[in-house]
């Protein structure tokens, strides 16, 4: 199916409200802070409205005392969101006693369910304005309300809409994310995303490569991770995700290319080969498996069994040298046994993954998973959730002894001052280094040798 593109009457529609905005403001620059939650997405979106921001006249403030708009971008997906975001709004009521005329904004997921949206406007009358994952689009007609004294909730319940062509303001570095797909069909049975970012629809390939060659070629970016909540299903007007890695690699100027997330269901070998032949495309996949148990894994609806997710390591191993793969676990999902844990954890030494993100589960309301019977005592989640992470400890600092007296390249990304200051970089597999050196390295790709182990990263020299 066809998605669905935020109409070009409405992009238009917004630009001519930052520009009655720009207009109203004049000289003033005021100042804006987004406060951004949760995932790689939410910080997208920030970069969005702070493109809109800065095209209206609005400056970048350092904190948020000093900012004339502040905008929670919210998130759902950990523990406590809503209790801690409620909290941190809460905190602001002082800042708008001192500047009555601070303008204060939540959006994002959280803002996304209904209840809890207008659970905000009730709780905090000095919340200026409220609005969903769907409204980016019209955020500058929302904003343009609250300026002339309206006190505005907008939260539409659509199936989604690409808002294609809006001003972005990409945070500053070398490395950046360029999305290539929004919300997701997968219906993990423990995940709220599909209920708040809505059904999956990708992006035209040619716009997604027009912004990766500007973001290079203009802004200045040498790394480009290429964003969606399962990348791997992308199908942009027939392209499939292979293929638009293929045309992405082509752009001038990009040194590096990564993308995330990646479904081991949709994971197909095409892709396995289009990493292996695509030169600037890392070597490094973030995998996530959740569950080394196929009953699990069947429950938590990830449609792929351990046999599967293994065959995929081996694939992806024979085919990119020197691939490291990531993942994600939960531990102590609903009738979670010791058995089924086993298996998490000989999966983990089997896959040899160098690093896991791991998880006790914990209820998202709405989901399947939360109306599930046998949910798992805390402390059995405490307990399991520790094992596992030694675990994985142990599996990724094993990993680490094949890289003594190897080289390649990392990009330099900064400097640690804990200690003898040191400057760190990645190596493609995103394995950190740490080498000696100055600031003016920042940025720079630089050849080294690993020459040491630092617990779970690596030490190296220069050697270019
Ligand atoms: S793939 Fe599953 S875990 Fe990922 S966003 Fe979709 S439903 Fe959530």
């Amino acid at each position: 199916m066809e998605p669905k593109y935020v109409e070009k009457a409405v992009i238009e529609a917004s630009y001519e409200s930052i520009g009655r905005i720009r207009s109203r403001l004049g000289e003033a620059a005021p100042r804006y802070y987004i406060e951004t939650y949760g995932c790689q997405m939410n910080e997208h979106d920030s970069e969005t409205l702070a493109g809109m921001l800065e095209k209206m006249g609005f400056t970048r403030a350092e904190d948020k005392p000093n900012a004339d708009l502040i905008i929670f971008n919210t998130c759902c997906i950990r523990d406590n969101a809503e209790r801690r975001t409620f909290g941190n709004v809460g905190f602001i009521k002082e800042l708008k006693k001192e500047n009555p005329a601070l303008i204060l904004g939540v959006c994002g997921c959280m803002m996304q369910q209904s209840d809890a949206a207008k659970r905000m406007m009730a709780r905090f009358p000095f919340v200026d304005l409220v609005f969903g994952t769907n409204e980016l689009a019209v955020f500058p007609q929302l904003l343009e309300r609250v300026m002339e004294g309206e006190r505005v909730l907008e939260i539409r319940d659509t199936e989604g809409e690409i808002p294609e062509g809006l001003p972005i303001k990409r945070n500053e570095g070398f490395s950046t994310f360029v999305n290539i797909m929004y919300g997701c069909n997968n219906f993990c049975s423990y995940c709220i995303v599909p209920y708040v970012r809505g059904r999956e629809r990708s992006r035209r390939a040619e716009d997604i490569v027009e912004e990766v060659r500007r973001a290079v070629q203009e802004e200045g970016f040498t790394e480009v991770t290429l964003l969606g909540q399962n990348v791997n299903s992308y199908n942009g007007n027939g392209v499939s995700f292979p293929e638009l890695l293929r045309m992405v690699n082509k752009v001038e100027g990009l040194k590096r290319l990564r993308f995330m997330t990646s479904h081991p269901k949709d994971l197909s070998h095409e892709l396995v080969m289009a990493m292996a032949e695509c030169d600037k495309v890392c070597e490094h996949i973030h995998l996530p498996v959740q569950s080394g148990s196929n009953r699990i894994l069947k429950l938590m609806n990830r449609r792929y069994t351990r046999e599967h997710y293994l065959e995929l390591v081996r694939d992806l191993r024979e085919n990119v040298p020197g691939i490291e793969i990531t993942t994600d676990i939960i531990v102590g999902f609903p009738t979670e046994t010791d058995e089924d844990l086993e298996d998490t954890l000989s999966l983990v030494r089997e896959a040899g993954f160098s690093a896991a993100y791991s998880f006790a589960y914990s209820v998202r309301q709405g989901t399947v998973a939360a109306r599930m019977e046998g949910q798992i005592p805390e402390e059995v989640k405490k307990a399991r959730l520790a094992r596992l992470n030694s675990v994985i400890m142990e599996s990724a600092v094993g990993q680490n002894d094949k890289y003594l007296g190897t080289e390649g390249e990392i990009l330099i990304e900064g400097r640690d001052t804990r200690g003898e200051p040191m400057m760190f970089g990645k190596l493609p597999s995103l394995k950190m280094v740490y080498v000696k050196g100055g600031e003016e390295l920042i940025g720079q790709y630089r050849r080294v040798r690993i020459n040491g182990i630092r617990f779970n990263s690596l030490a190296g020299e220069i050697i270019d």
